[in-house]
């Protein structure tokens, strides 16, 4: 058994839970993730979303504010002595036509701020957590006598643009409303079947950063490439070179990621421009990692302009966008053990697992790094229609991915699953 199954396999001396039963709520939690489902807002414009989750909170009985950080909400409930324990979903969909086939897919066409008419989609299963969200809040509110403390509720905006954690922080969601003894959360997965949890302490999610890059160049004739400092050639250059910082610079026992996702120069075939634009994310864990990424972009596309014998103020400019960057999100291991016997003990052993690190980001991992190191914990709740998953292992196919316009979460197994394991969570953590 290596180190980390024995911190997730610890058992801690809690009470185990009597299985919830949300089968008798299904119908209507399926009413309330269908209307979600349909009805889909993108980042920054999640007013309807905020509204609905608000009146579904203040009809529990919670102290609600809304409008914070954007269209956020935070919902109190206070139920005697005891620690806080804070709940959050996130409440974004996504700018994708939905291709699920579903006869519940989305329709919603909106037209984004570059004036295009995009889909909207909850590709990334924001329905599902805000509907396992109300119904863990109602299960708690139900069962107000199995424990005793502060339940805080928080339904986050605009985490696929990474900026709502932030906003809604920068509101002082920690020193207005609550500071949280514990915080918890889960994400749909794409790869793990429904009626199954996955989770694993430290590290679970990486780090994400965007950088620009602006290479340089002094343009001219397409003919006459010797009167020119050509910066689509420097542009290769630094594309190919910047592969060398994870499988050279930094140890391979380091997770590290360095994409270049986008590259735009010149505008005619004969014609060298003066400029080539490269668009860069960044992955980690670790922030040592993220800072020597960021060294190394800046002293190799440096370096590859000196040598193609531009001078310093037409060196490239790399911009790196602190406002959109987002930590690694980090489980708390202690509080991660508690919450995976929590969950083991609702929904069985079996049903749950040690999960691998990913390198996609969430927002949810600041609310652990703020100056209260508070300590966190998000688990993966299996979204996959287990007979699509046994066929897709069978087959050795691929399952489409989260942001995949073919997502279409086994919401009916995948909710009650959450609502099950969100509550024995909250309510171990209760425990003191
Ligand atoms: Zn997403
Ligand atoms: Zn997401």
């Amino acid at each position: 058994m290596t180190m980390l199954s024995a911190t997730l396999l610890a058992t801690s001396a809690l009470p185990s839970y009597a299985k919830i039963n949300v089968a008798e709520r299904l119908p209507e939690l399926e009413k309330i993730y269908l209307d979600l489902h349909q009805s889909p807002e993108l980042s920054f414009n999640e007013k309807e979303t905020s509204q609905k989750i608000a009146k579904h909170l203040t009809k529990l009985g919670f102290e609600v504010t809304d409008n914070v950080g954007g269209y956020g909400v935070v919902g109190l409930l206070k139920n005697g002595q005891g620690p806080t324990v804070m709940i959050r979903t996130d409440t974004d969909g996504l700018p994708i036509i939905e291709q699920t086939g579903v006869p519940y897919a989305s329709q919603v066409r909106v037209t984004n701020k570059e004036g295009i008419q995009v889909g909207v989609m909850h590709g990334c299963g924001h329905d599902i957590h805000m509907t396992s969200f109300l119904g863990t809040a109602e299960h708690l509110v139900a069962n107000k006598d199995k424990w005793q403390g502060t339940l805080m509720m928080v339904a986050q905006p605009a985490e696929e643009v990474g900026a709502g954690a932030k906003a809604m922080l920068k509101e002082g969601l920690f020193s207005n409303f609550a500071k949280p003894d514990h915080i918890i959360a889960l994400h749909v997965s794409a790869s793990v079947p429904a009626g199954k949890v996955a989770l694993k302490p430290e590290y679970t999610m990486a780090s994400v950063d965007s950088v620009d890059i602006i290479v340089k160049g002094k343009g001219g004739h397409g003919a006459y490439p010797h009167t020119t400092i050509d910066p689509v050639v420097i542009a290769s250059r630094v594309v190919l070179a910047l592969q060398t910082i994870t499988s050279r610079e930094l140890s391979p026992l380091e997770p590290s990621v360095v994409t270049v996702g986008s590259i735009h120069g010149g505008s005619k075939h004969n014609v060298i421009s003066n400029e080539v634009k490269l668009q860069l994310t960044l992955r980690s864990y670790n922030p040592a990692v993220r800072e020597q990424q960021i060294a190394a972009i800046k002293r190799i596309t440096a370096g590859i302009a000196a040598s193609a014998g531009l001078e310093e103020s037409l060196f490239p400019e790399v911009i790196v966008h602190e406002g959109e960057s987002i930590p690694s999100t980090y489980n708390n291991p202690q509080q991660t053990a508690r919450v995976t016997e929590a969950i083991k003990s609702a929904i069985g052993g079996d049903n749950v697992e040690l999960t691998a690190p990913v390198m996609a980001g969430e927002d949810f991992g600041l609310f652990g790094r703020t100056e209260e190191k508070l300590p966190i914990t998000l688990f993966w709740l299996g979204g996959v229609n287990p007979q699509n998953y046994a066929e897709a292992m069978k087959n050795n196919t691929q399952l489409p991915s989260l942001h995949s316009s073919k997502f279409a979460p086994d919401y009916q197994k995948a909710i009650p699953t959450g609502v099950s394991a969100m509550s024995n969570a909250a309510l171990a953590l209760f425990r003191k």
